[in-house]
């Protein structure tokens, strides 16, 4: 493929995949249910063998056919995936939906489903070291000392800490009560243009985790709704880095300045909301570095399969992901750690 007929092919799907990403999502928003399938552009015979063509060019086409290509692979994987994860689960099923991943994932020129999610993800394989000398500390969800009402009143009247987060980046929040399957979700529809935040407070969930997953997809929307450019789609540059934003901007509920000042929380309930958080994130880390371990063995190992935890079944690889982006803040590289 020369380089005229990759920058018509990239120019082309990406045109239309923006056209049916933002269709799909204002659909999925309004409807509150998920669609059922994928935007139709990444189902269209051969559109994956193209791209892949076109990212061996140089520069920017090169790099708008990859991130294009990794939109294919993952909406195409979600199809596989959705007709597993609908059933209830058993050990049968189970061991089918592995092997339908894997069966898909050498189709896709893959060596296996794990090296496949790494490449979607956009990050390097590698396995992540282990911190279990942070999980100590007993901190539940909802501590018994700590004062939830700050954060309802936050969540009632949510217009300070959006503007706080996204430093004025037009983000259309919604705050809903009530059972949902996800708490939180970010919907991208235009990038630079229309993005949108709903988080729902779930029975028997306190406002102040549902504060935290509103700061969390906060930290995915901020980059989208300030993007700039030419490019009609937004792609993080990977999934690990994106997750690490959210992560840091859920970080905010560790700082006990953010908590005086914009929450209103009472200094003496500040440090004792700080510590809770921490404590939180610690244990969050350690979980998911273990998950991550465990999920990468048993596609490359033959490991148990850790279905029970839920993340492997519903999204694939994204242990790894979630693993990485709380590794990234505990490095420091992130502002809320
Ligand atoms: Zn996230």
């Amino acid at each position: 493929m020369d380089e005229i007929a990759a920058e018509l092919e990239v120019d082309r799907v990406e045109a239309r995949a923006a056209a049916e990403t933002a269709a799909w999502l204002r659909g999925w928003w309004e409807s509150g249910a998920r669609p059922r399938g994928e935007p139709p552009v990444w189902s269209e015979p051969g559109v994956v063998e193209r791209l892949a063509r076109a990212r061996a060019c140089a520069g920017e086409v090169g790099a708008r056919a990859h991130a294009l290509w990794r939109m294919a692979i993952a909406a195409r994987g979600a199809v596989v995936d959705a007709a597993w994860a609908a059933g209830p689960r058993s050990a049968a099923r189970l061991e089918a939906a592995r092997a339908a991943r894997e069966r898909f994932a050498t189709a896709a020129g893959f060596d296996d489903a794990w090296a496949m999610w790494r490449a979607v993800a956009g990050e390097e394989d590698a396995p992540l070291p282990e911190r279990a000398g942070e999980v100590a500390g007993g901190a539940t969800e909802q501590a018994e000392e700590i004062d939830d009402r700050p954060f309802a009143r936050a969540l009632a009247a949510p217009a300070r800490l959006v503007a706080w987060a996204t430093g004025g980046a037009p983000v259309q929040v919604e705050v809903r009560e009530g059972s949902a399957e996800e708490a939180g979700r970010c919907f991208v529809v235009e990038p630079g243009r229309d993005v949108r935040v709903r988080v729902w407070r779930r029975p028997g969930a306190s406002a102040r985790g549902t504060a935290r997953v509103l700061l969390h997809e906060l930290g995915h929307a901020t980059p989208a709704a300030r993007a700039r450019g030419p490019w009609a789609l937004a792609q993080p540059a990977s999934v690990a880095a994106d997750e690490a934003a959210a992560a840091a901007m859920a970080g905010a509920l560790e700082q006990p300045a953010v908590l005086v000042e914009l929450l209103g929380v009472t200094a003496g309930q500040a440090e004792v909301v700080a510590a809770a958080e921490r404590a939180l994130r610690a244990r969050r880390r350690a979980r998911l570095v273990a998950l991550a371990a465990a999920e990468r063995a048993m596609y490359r190992d033959g490991g148990p399969p850790p279905w029970e935890a839920g993340l492997p079944w519903t999204a694939p690889g994204a242990s790894h992901s979630y693993a990485l982006a709380e590794l990234l803040c505990a490095g420091g590289r992130c502002a809320g750690a």
